[in-house]
């Protein structure tokens, strides 16, 4: 995002305008917190500002303010389209391209308002007037500080915004822990908790509001996970029938993958998760170093993300979804064995 283009936002921004928010399908922390974020920081300059979700998100994400003003498409269409066909602005926030919004694509497609997109996905798509795409970033809420830092406005970041940045930062640097993490983040981060964000909190209410269910969903993950070493692999199973038993509910497999990668010597991790709703296997990737998940799921699982954590997805039966995967893996031995 060049100076020009922050000085035209600020013209755009200096009258009141409708503004729509949208983060990517399935949100998670960054998306939810970067998009509320932003959306309390129009509301301070008068915008009639709306955050609007594709579908649902994990219960331990509902208490981050404003939550109660967001909007879902799925079960809100018409409100939500509405809002979109009457848009001046919209702002894409934590995805890369409008099919990671699922069933907004195409009202977001044909939408004439201007489009702001702010992410650090690798190879966005080219539909926004504006784009602040930065692969380096650990976050989307990393990025909105520094928008709000480029339009000279961090004295107007109150509470409120400085909670919300916090837990999108907080959730994708794995509590800061991922080399995304820069001596800037906790520059930022720093800043956050003078202007209000409570650090204790935010991880208790994010991190520590487990259900007694999603605690056994846990041990049942576990005690599936398998172990590839010539690979520096693994890999973790759930089908639907062990989700249905531990009452699975949306966000209880958030984080699981990480598991894998906690063994010694893996440098890849993988979770295959049978969804017979959607008629998928939802698969999360991680790895450690230069291996990247990122070309390895956009190549044989039909998704993407960064380096170092990706998502995609199998039509298959979750147990050929496993064979492809096994089938695959050797021509990775080399790479994966390389650091
Ligand atoms: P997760 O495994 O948590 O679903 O996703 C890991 C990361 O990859 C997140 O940043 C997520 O936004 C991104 N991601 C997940 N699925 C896809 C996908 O299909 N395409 C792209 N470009 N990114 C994805
Ligand atoms: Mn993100």
């Amino acid at each position: 995002m060049t100076k020009e283009d922050i000085k035209h936002i600020k013209q755009l921004l200096a009258k009141q305008k409708n503004i729509v928010i949208v983060p990517h399908k399935n949100p998670d922390g960054d998306a939810i917190g970067s998009t509320l974020a932003l959306y309390h920081y129009l509301i301070k300059h008068k915008h009639n500002a709306t955050v609007m979700v594709p579908n649902d998100y994990p219960t331990f994400l509902k208490w981050i303010p404003g939550n109660d003003h967001i909007l879902k498409h799925d079960s809100q269409t018409e409100a939500c389209e509405t809002l979109i066909k009457s848009a001046d602005i919209i702002f894409t926030l934590d995805f890369n391209a409008f099919h990671r919004t699922g069933n907004m694509e195409t009202v977001l497609t044909e939408s004439k308002a201007l489009k702001i997109m702010i992410d650090h996905h690798q190879a966005p798509d080219n539909y926004a007037t504006y784009m602040f795409s930065d692969v380096s970033m650990s976050s989307t809420c990393e990025m909105i500080y520094h928008f709000i830092d480029m339009l000279g406005d961090t004295s107007r970041i109150d509470s409120n915004i400085a909670t919300c940045i916090y837990v999108g930062i907080m959730t994708d640097t794995g509590s800061f822990r991922f080399p995304s993490t820069t001596s800037k983040t906790h520059q930022i981060i720093a800043k956050l908790i003078e202007k209000g964000a409570n650090n204790a909190e935010i991880h208790n209410n994010v991190y520590d509001t487990n259900s007694y269910e999603r605690l056994q969903l846990l041990g049942c993950a576990l005690s599936n996970l398998k172990v590839i070493p010539e690979s520096r692999t693994a890999y973790i199973t759930l089908s639907q029938d062990e989700l249905n038993m531990f009452n699975y509910k949306k966000g209880d497999t958030e984080g699981v993958v990480n598991y894998g990668l906690s063994l010694e010597n893996i440098v890849f991790a993988a979770i295959f998760i049978e969804d017979k709703q959607e008629g998928i296997i939802k698969i999360s990737l991680r790895s450690k170093g230069n291996f990247s998940v990122n070309e390895f799921s956009r190549v044989h699982f039909n998704g993407g993300g960064h380096t170092n954590a990706a998502g995609g997805r199998s039509e298959l039966s979750l147990k050929n979804t496993i064979e492809k995967f096994i089938s695959i893996l050797p021509s990775y031995n080399k790479a994966l064995n390389d650091d």
